[in-house]
């Protein structure tokens, strides 16, 4: 179940975390998989490692930011894949900072990649959906990355909240607005509780910063006790929700929100 085959997929900040999982899960799943990244050499790193286990990988350099980088990495991937039916818009960035604290130019990044890359990335990614989707049965598909920051209120970095709570409606809304036009294209969000990526470690060091302490481990074990599933996520747990959004077994799911959070949210 949850099969990709015959699938192209393109994810965005794929180079790790859970966009280098996801990649590598796609392709065990039968996907080819296009993988862009500020982090060149890491990006061809993932990519050889997924051909290395007997996967078809495209490493292509991109800034979610910048419509051209886009134009080119939809280029490169349909010039070595032929087409395009899943693109997962993973790439995102934390701030880790209060409304007082954050410069506007650390705002102005946020929103620049966690929204704009998001409404790029869709933009670039539209004809080549609009063309694969009618040729399968269940359509061509977006996943988003959104947050449980998307859903409720972020102690710890307001604003990153903002902007995935935008990734949140985006998400429907785009589902809508592909329906009415009568696009076979399904755009779903999935909303991750705290995983161990880069990015995890990061959110360890701020609450650490915010707990007026350098120690991390304690950081950690406060945030553990919000998941009540008793442990912390890994990217495996997020790129398995990826997965079957992106698959047919999601057939029938647009416009919706897959929480995979241990339990945060249930509070
Ligand atoms: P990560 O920092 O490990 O990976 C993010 C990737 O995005 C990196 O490879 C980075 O180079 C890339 N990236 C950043 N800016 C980019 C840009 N301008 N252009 C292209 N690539 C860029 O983070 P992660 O934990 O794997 O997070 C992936 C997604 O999941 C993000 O959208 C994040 O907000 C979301 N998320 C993460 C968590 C968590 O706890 N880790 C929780 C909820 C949601």
């Amino acid at each position: 179940m949850n099969r990709l085959d015959g699938k192209v997929a393109f994810l965005s900040g794929a180079a790790r975390g859970i966009g280098g999982a996801t990649a590598k899960l796609m392709a065990q799943a039968g996907a080819k998989v296009a993988i862009g990244d500020l982090l060149d050499e890491r990006g061809r790193q993932t990519a050889k490692e997924i051909e290395a286990a007997g996967g078809q990988a495209l490493y292509v350099s991109l800034d979610v930011t910048s419509e051209a980088s886009w134009a080119a990495a939809m280029d490169a991937t349909v010039k070595k894949f032929g087409k395009l039916d899943v693109l997962v818009n993973n790439a995102g960035i934390f701030n880790g900072k209060g409304v007082e604290e954050a410069s506007l130019d650390e705002w102005n990044r946020l929103v620049a990649v966690n929204l704009t890359g998001v409404v790029l990335g869709t933009r670039a990614a539209l004809p080549h959906l609009k063309e694969s989707g009618p040729k399968s049965e269940h359509g061509s598909a977006i996943v988003n990355l959104a947050s449980i920051a998307g859903l409720v209120g972020s102690q710890l970095d307001p604003l990153y909240s903002l902007t995935k709570g935008g990734v949140t409606l985006f998400t429907k809304s785009t589902a809508l607005e592909f329906g009415r036009k009568g696009y076979k294209i399904r755009v779903n969000s999935i909303h991750p509780g705290l995983i161990e990526t880069d990015m995890g470690q990061q959110t360890f060091a701020m609450r650490a910063r915010q707990q007026g302490t350098n120690d991390t481990e304690k950081a950690r074990q406060t945030t553990l006790t919000l998941h009540p599933i008793g442990r912390l996520g890994v990217a495996d747990d997020i790129a398995k929700g990826i997965v079957f959004l992106a698959s047919d077994d999601a057939g029938f799911m647009t416009g919706a929100g897959l929480v995979v959070d241990g339990g945060w949210t249930a509070h």
